[in-house]
């Protein structure tokens, strides 16, 4: 609790007593309205006060100003002597402890992701000749050694210098069995270091680490705004003057109708009635839960390491039909072994050496496990001119000899003939000199859970999976049937890929997602209704460019986030039917005279304590399957 809450209790509390000591006392005339006045201005005049601020300022119609005429005029009837000041009283009690009881909910679940903010490290030991020294994150330059003592969190993302330890990735990945790292391991920042001492090369600087990123990400996240909160506000502005104008003509046409039919018009008890139909009718439970609900899914989500960027992002997951999957990296794991190398004319030892080194700078997945299976120590003086083509390969100079490796497109675009090779994997044709050099076989393979993913994508009901590659069709046909995809294309160029999925995307009655790896397809993640980047240690374009991140690469955690969406969308519709439905139901009675204020204001804080546990549960949805 808050101390602003807990004075706001004391404030309830203390108006609530008196209240009741009240009702005992027997005062008449201007004494007990004097007396009344007291618990009835202890608890309502802030909420008078903003509403003489709202009608200042020319925003009339707020919920301030609904319980502000709706109390004033009780207390008017209870001068008059047909009504008592207990009513008055009463509804700003009420709704104040509704106020606050939704305060603290918010509190609850902002705490809640606050946990995750949790991941904010304090200080980094920077070491210094021997010595180590506590800095503030921020001011630890690329390549530092810092040292992270079990218990501490990695405050910057780095690489192990030394030491071995078991790292506890749980606030970022939700995944709670401890990761071990070693010697020449990346770590990234975020993650609590459990059993030994690790000495790190810092890789990046504060804020470009993975956890100034996540903060980034989640403090943001709340300003984009779902289409049904839209709704809610625009809604909101046209029901409040509609119901002062229905609480109006409640007050004054049956009277009128009375009068002019030669009956009693009965002016204080359509009064009355008017007043209680506009406690009733203040939408603050709808105004309240629906961001909160958001907020908490968010949450929740943020809790099973899937970042969602926006309330409106989680809307669209939830109405998500039909994914797309990039295949290297997002399906499969996107660390290539080399199973064969065919050269033409050179040892295979000379042709994997030149192929590695003029694949030296490249960051693609086959680069690196050309360079792996090589072993051998790059020596960037040997490689200049280096050119990477994406979708297409490399072309270098490496000793001075004029170095291309890449796939049958990229050697026709070089103007070297190639060879039909049936190889059962990725081809990676080399050409030296501009001369056909011979091709190796590198292949992929498949993650654990990727066929699983799929499987468990169909039965949540998405339609349709598509697997687009810019490998060629014998490899992407091997992966697709591996996963039970619906359909694939393969050899397709990045702009092919957003070319396909806007193909997709026509005609389409739900939203499609397209879940890459970042490698090269951040065209295609910002081309998406929803883009999902796996892995927060993919590249940082795709990361930007994504609406929902993965933090770890599994792809299970697609079919969770569209879990957790899906019922958080499902707890926005019950809250919006739920709480209509019982206002609409009050209005009813209260307009036939069957209810009065007490149950009106039962009903709105009623609903809205209801409407806020139920936003609650989606902040505990990241815990279930
Ligand atoms: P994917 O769609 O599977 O992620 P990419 O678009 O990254 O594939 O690459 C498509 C194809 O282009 C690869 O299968 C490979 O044949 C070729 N290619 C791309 N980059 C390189 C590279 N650095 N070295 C060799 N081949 C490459
Ligand atoms: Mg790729």
């Amino acid at each position: 609790m808050t101390r602003k809450q807990k004075k706001m209790l004391a404030r309830i509390l203390v108006s609530a007593a008196l209240m009741v000591a009240l009702l005992f006392v027997p005062a008449e005339g201007w004494l007990r309205f004097t007396l009344w006045m007291v618990p009835y201005l202890l608890i309502g005049y802030d909420i008078l006060w903003d509403a003489v601020r709202g009608i200042v300022a020319g925003q009339v119609f707020d919920e301030n100003f609904l319980m502000a005429v709706a109390t004033v005029g009780a207390v008017a009837l209870g001068l008059m002597g047909s009504g008592d000041y207990t009513e008055a009283v009463a509804v700003m009690l009420f709704y104040q402890l509704g106020e606050w009881f939704q305060s603290y909910a918010v509190g609850k679940s902002r705490r809640s992701i606050g946990a995750l903010m949790d991941i904010r490290p304090d200080f980094a030991r920077v070491e210094r000749g021997g010595e180590t020294e506590e800095v503030d994150p921020d001011e630890v330059a690329v390549g530092s050694v810092i040292v992270v003592q079990p218990g501490e969190r990695v405050p910057i993302d780095g690489v192990v210098l030394s030491g071995a330890s078991d790292l506890d990735t749980a606030a970022l990945t939700g995944e709670s069995l401890p990761r071990d790292v070693g010697e020449g391991d990346e770590v990234i920042s975020g993650c609590i270091n459990l059993t030994g001492v690790l000495r790190l090369r810092t890789t990046k600087g504060y804020g470009e680490s993975t956890v100034a990123r996540i903060l980034d990400l989640v403090e943001n996240a709340g300003s984009r705004k779902a289409r049904v909160e839209h709704f809610i506000s625009r809604f909101a502005r046209v029901y409040t003057p509609a119901v002062c104008g229905a609480a109006l003509a409640l007050a004054v046409l049956p009277p009128v109708v009375c009068l002019a039919l030669g009956d009693a018009p009965l002016w204080s008890q359509w009064l009355y009635r008017a007043l209680t139909f506009l406690v009733i009718s203040c939408p603050c439970a709808l105004v309240i839960s629906i961001p909160l609900t958001f907020f908490a899914g968010i949450g929740g989500a943020g809790r099973c390491g899937v970042l969602v960027k926006g309330a409106n992002f989680l809307e669209a997951l939830a109405d998500t039909d039909c994914v797309v999957f990039d295949k290297t990296g997002t399906l499969t794991r996107g660390t290539f072994s080399v199973s064969g190398v065919y050269p033409q004319h050179m040892a295979a030892q000379e042709l994997l050496e030149l192929t590695a080194l003029a694949e030296s700078a490249s960051s693609h997945p086959i680069s690196r496990s050309l360079v792996a299976a090589w072993g051998g120590e790059v020596d960037r003086s040997r490689v200049q001119n280096i050119h990477e083509r994406s979708g297409h390969g490399v072309q270098a100079t490496v000793d001075g000899r004029s170095v291309a490796a890449g796939n049958r497109r990229w050697m026709a675009e070089l103007g070297v003939d190639c060879p039909d090779c049936a190889a059962a994997g990725t081809v990676v044709h080399i050409s030296v000199d501009g001369v056909y050099a011979g091709y190796i076989v590198v292949s992929d393979t498949l993650k654990p859970h990727s066929a699983e993913a799929i499987a468990q994508l169909k039965a949540a009901g998405v339609k349709k999976t598509v697997m687009l590659t810019g490998d060629n069709e014998a490899a992407a046909q091997a992966v697709a049937a591996a996963v039970g995809v619906d359909e694939v294309r393969s050899r397709l160029l990045p702009q092919e890929k957003v070319a396909a999925v806007e193909q997709l995307l026509a005609n389409r009655r739900g939203k499609l997602a397209f879940v890459g790896d970042g490698v090269n397809d951040a065209p295609v993640l910002s081309r998406a209704d929803i883009g999902i980047a796996m892995g927060a240690m993919g590249s940082d374009a795709a990361i930007e460019a994504a609406d929902v991140v993965l933090m770890d690469d599994d792809p299970m955690k697609i079919v969770r986030a569209i879990r957790i969406a899906r019922r958080c969308l499902a707890i926005v519709r019950q809250n919006i039917v739920f709480a209509l439905g019982v206002k609409v139901l009050c209005l009813l009675l209260v307009a036939v005279g069957a209810a009065g204020m007490w149950l009106g204001i039962f009903a709105d804080v009623g609903v809205m304590v209801l409407a806020v546990l139920n936003a609650m549960r989606a902040l505990r949805a990241g815990g279930e399957n």
